[in-house]
């Protein structure tokens, strides 16, 4: 059986339920706005978001998420989905609907002889990645440690291993997902296949994903860090082609931003333009020092604390209580040669906010080989991922960075008008459009009718149910 249908109601009236209702139906905890905790608890990693859900549910298991998806059907409240609470687009909280929390959700079972982990989706990237490195394990997420592995893998999953074993969903062997009718499925190349390549790259559209079966690749001493170099168009230019040409073990990702006054910083170049690179290369830490030898060359470096490392070093502590509000936008170029690197230093340079950066990420390697339609994501082609933002903290200057960050972007954009979904915010359709180009957007559309024609997961980037024809049943 790969699917079983949930129990619910309890016999509950789930059309308006109290507080008390509430807390009486789920196994979980449910945070209501007189709760002491509910601000931090409605809170996401990005700032300028103030929104009041009517509840919180930190649900405690798969019986209490088919719960929750009832009850956001009964009463026709807006359903946000939370599992590490970094949306960009601010989509996992609601205004007055329901959040379906899975913060509480973060068991991991590691299977030492097939290799495979079973995770709840309520786990971090830095907590998955401290247990398996316990076995000389490892799956690769992102670049933060405190993002959601829900949210990170539905959307695909680009971080400091992807060139060398692809995408985090290239690493997804199976996941069992609650659909909008209640349905608990058991999802794998073989057992819905359709449903199975849509969670892979197609965000929450489809259903609520409680586990995730991954791939564990062997991976023990390695040599990594930070490098901080100084922002020239020499030297960015010359990162790019160095990360290009480098082997699939090393993944890169090179920060050209406003100095941050950290320690490790001669304190004149405190918000000054640097490179702060993050250099991982999965293999051994002698091998490692010779592939980043060329990156050490490329200037005198500003710092330099690349070193023999474990993987989860790459997550290093994050400050408590950060919430930085950014105007973004995310997009893949082509090449980034001196001339560009030049361009993109004087749009820095011009940025008001208090911290500006263009993220480069240097794709290829492991991430290629797989065919471009056999998941949902569907840029695998795309050379370089660029980030750009600018922080800022005054509300009433969001107009002049929004403009600044477009008038970058467009600059910027070369010939790729593809787009990664787990970097869009509240953008529109035709950038979710470009996330998922040419047929993949129709087959999403299809699979979305199949699994939930009402579109009840619709706080999301979404993807409308393909409409039925006329006059067919
Ligand atoms: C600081 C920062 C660094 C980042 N770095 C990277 C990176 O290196 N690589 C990368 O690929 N991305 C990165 N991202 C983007 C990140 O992948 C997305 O923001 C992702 O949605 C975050 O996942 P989450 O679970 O924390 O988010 P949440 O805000 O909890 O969820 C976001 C959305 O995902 C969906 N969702 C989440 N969990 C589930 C679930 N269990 N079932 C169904 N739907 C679900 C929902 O639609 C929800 O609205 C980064 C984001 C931030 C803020």
């Amino acid at each position: 059986m790969t699917s079983k249908k949930l129990s619910t109601s309890q016999g509950a009236n789930l059309a308006s339920p109290s507080t008390s209702e509430l807390r009486a139906l789920f196994n979980g905890r449910v945070i209501a706005p007189e709760d002491a905790e509910y601000d931090q608890a409605r809170a996401l990693f990005y700032g300028g978001f103030d929104r009041r859900p009517s509840a919180i549910i930190r649900v405690a298991d798969a019986v209490d998420v088919a719960r929750v998806i009832s009850l956001a059907r009964e009463t026709e409240l807006e359903l946000a989905i939370r599992s590490g609470g970094h949306s960009i687009a601010g989509h996992s909280v609601s205004d007055g609907g329901l959040v379906l929390d899975l913060s509480d959700m973060r068991a991991l079972e590691i299977d030492l002889e097939q290799r495979t982990a079973w995770a709840e989706t309520g786990l971090t990237a830095g907590e998955y990645a401290t247990a398996a490195d316990a076995h000389d394990l490892v799956t690769g997420f992102g670049d933060t440690g405190s993002v959601g592995i829900g949210g990170l893998t539905l959307g695909g999953g680009v971080g400091y291993l992807v060139r060398k074993y692809g995408l985090t969903i290239d690493s997804l062997l199976a996941a069992d997902i609650v659909t909008a009718d209640g349905q608990l499925h058991r999802v794998d190349e073989d057992n819905e296949p359709d449903l199975f390549w849509a969670i892979r790259g197609g965000g929450g559209n489809f259903g609520m994903a409680t586990r995730f079966q991954f791939r564990l690749h062997e991976l023990g001493p390695m040599y990594g860090g930070m490098l901080i170099l100084p922002a020239t168009p020499d030297v960015i230019a010359g990162f790019i082609a160095e990360a290009d040409a480098a082997p699939d073990e090393l993944s890169t990702i090179a920060n050209v931003m406003t100095a941050p006054p950290m320690p490790f910083l001669p304190k004149e170049l405190y918000g000054k333009l640097i490179v702060m690179a993050m250099l991982v290369y999965a293999g051994a830490p002698e091998a490692g020092e010779s592939v980043i030898a060329p990156f050490r060359a490329l200037a005198t470096p500003i710092a330099d604390m690349v070193h023999p490392m474990r993987y989860p070093e790459v997550y290093p502590p994050e400050p408590e209580g950060y919430h930085p509000v950014a105007a973004a936008r995310t997009m893949f170029v082509d090449s980034i040669d001196r001339s560009v690197a030049e361009m993109m230093l004087e749009y820095l340079q011009a940025s008001t906010g208090s911290m500006a950066v263009a993220q480069l990420r240097v794709l290829g390697g492991a991430m290629v080989r797989v065919p471009v339609d056999a998941t949902a994501f569907a840029h695998r082609n795309s050379r370089i991922m660029v980030n750009l933002a600018t922080l800022y903290e005054r509300p009433e200057e969001k107009a002049t960075h929004e403009s600044w960050v477009d008038n970058a972007t467009a600059a910027v954009q070369q010939s790729d008008h593809g787009t990664y979904v787990n970097f869009l915010g509240d953008e529109g359709e035709e950038r979710i459009r470009a996330a998922y180009p040419g047929g993949t957007w129709d087959r999403l559309r299809a699979i979305k009718a199949q699994y939930d024609p009402t579109n009840l997961f619709r706080l999301n980037q979404n993807i409308p149910p393909k409409k039925k024809r006329a006059g067919k049943k």
